[in-house]
């Protein structure tokens, strides 16, 4: 009884394993072809300054497939990033944001504002990752200082110096650094020290409970006492609730970002929102 019960959990288990691998195959075959066939697109998600205004975006990777379905990067980043084709996309997604921001620098709306973007770790572990940088740019022409590249506390702390020494040369450069989903990894006040971080980004996680429970309140007052103390941005994100961005708006954070107040958005449709908010 006991092995035949034993025997079926298995199954079912192998099973499912199969199931996610070829899910796995799927997609990557699909992103393989992606790239090629114009399937990416990037939308771009506003962060409110205390006052409310608009004081930067961030750029988000969306995918369409051929038969019209929109897949989440939640499911297709990893795939992406454990095949290698990550780097390929990753240089799209860079390339097109400062195209983007070089029409956006003819506007008046939005020629102050800043645009980010997330840095895959295998991206920043790339030797030639800073002249990537530094050829588009070049070929751009954009002012690097309306530029800033999320990155997460693993990709920075799996490899010390060389997260550092990269992180310097970005500075030197004037391109904002932020630290994206803080607060999931373990980076340490010593860590934070030594790099050239500009700005904090405490996941959403953490804002998700705040007003619930006590620990992750606690949390946050942490981060934001640290942040404090390095002289260093506070960005919060996933806020939905007005409780939300209440509390964290009296303990100190600088900027805000979550459907309380938009989600992503296609440059047609920021357009029509930074016109309506700048009136
Ligand atoms: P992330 O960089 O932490 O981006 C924030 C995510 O939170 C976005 O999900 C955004 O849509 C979502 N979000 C924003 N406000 C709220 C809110 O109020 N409530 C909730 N529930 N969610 C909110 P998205 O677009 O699905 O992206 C997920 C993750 O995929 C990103 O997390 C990032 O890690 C990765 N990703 C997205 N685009 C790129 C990219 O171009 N390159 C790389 N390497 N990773 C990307
Ligand atoms: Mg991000
Ligand atoms: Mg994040």
């Amino acid at each position: 009884y006991y092995s035949k019960n034993n025997h079926r959990k298995w199954m079912i288990w192998s099973d499912r394993l199969r199931a996610e691998q070829s899910q796995r195959d799927t997609i990557e075959t699909g992103l393989r072809r992606a790239l090629d066939n114009g399937e990416f697109y990037l939308e771009y998600q506003p962060q409110y300054s205390r006052g409310g205004e608009v004081a930067s975006l961030e750029a988000l990777l969306r995918w369409r497939t051929p038969d019209g379905k929109i897949i989440a990067p939640a499911t297709f980043i990893p795939v992406a990033e454990n095949s290698g084709l990550i780097l390929n996309i990753s240089e799209w997604v860079l390339e097109q944001t400062c195209r983007q921001l070089k029409l956006w620098q003819s506007q008046p709306l939005f020629d102050a504002l800043r645009v980010s973007v997330n840095i895959s770790p295998r991206q920043l572990r790339r030797t030639d990752f800073i002249k990537s940088v530094e050829q588009v740019l070049t070929r751009s022409g954009i002012n690097p200082q309306q530029l800033s590249f999320e990155m997460l506390e693993t990709a920075l702390t799996d490899n010390m110096p060389d997260a550092q020494r990269k992180l310097n040369i970005l500075k030197e450069m004037k391109i904002n650094i932020a630290l994206d989903n803080f607060g999931t990894g373990m980076a340490s006040l010593t860590g934070l020290r030594k790099l050239a971080i500009d700005e904090v980004k405490i996941d959403r996680s953490f804002v998700f409970d705040m007003t619930e429970n006590d620990d992750f309140l606690i949390t946050i007052r942490g981060i934001v006492a640290m942040c404090q103390a390095l002289n260093i941005n506070i960005v919060a994100e996933g806020v939905e609730k007005p409780a939300q961005f209440a509390a964290l708006s009296d303990m100190g954070c600088h900027r805000f970002q979550g459907w309380l107040f938009s989600r992503a958005r296609s440059p047609e449709q920021l357009n029509e929102i930074l016109q309506r908010r700048g009136l």
